[in-house]
């Protein structure tokens, strides 16, 4: 699947609509989810265009990935949920239910969560 430059976080990158920033670096920008699902519910997302998971673990360079997650961990300690807990989750294509095809991370926690998996 190839990068689509008008999606939505790739906007937000470039500063074309606003975000509730939580944590940037060079690597990464991280802010808060549009429609949370838990009282901390946040997204980090890469500075490069990667589609998914698949092609930022496949595609990003080693420095982008540990950048990645070390900007990950970094957003979990400034939203308060390292002592408390948090879930990681990337959806990644359609069986996944990704959204936006701009890779991100969700960081979800500030209570506790319910069954990772439901079946309607
Ligand atoms: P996913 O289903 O993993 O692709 O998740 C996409 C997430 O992006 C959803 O939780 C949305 O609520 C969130 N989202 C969509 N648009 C925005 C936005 N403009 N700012 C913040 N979060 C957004």
């Amino acid at each position: 699947m190839a990068y689509d430059n008008d999606n939505i976080f790739a906007k937000i990158l470039r500063g074309e609509i606003p975000c509730n920033k939580v944590y940037e670096d060079e690597f990464a920008l991280a802010f808060r989810d549009i429609a949370p699902q838990a009282k901390v519910h946040t997204l980090v997302i890469p500075k490069g265009a990667y589609v998914s998971f698949d092609d930022f673990s496949t595609q990003a360079s080693d420095a982008e990935i540990i950048g990645f997650v070390r900007a990950v961990q970094k957003t979990a300690a400034l939203e308060g949920v390292v002592e408390s807990g948090y879930r990681l989750l990337a959806n990644h294509g359609v069986d996944g239910g990704q959204e936006v095809p701009h890779f991100h991370v969700h960081i979800a926690g500030g209570e506790r969560l319910g069954a990772l998996f439901s079946r309607r």
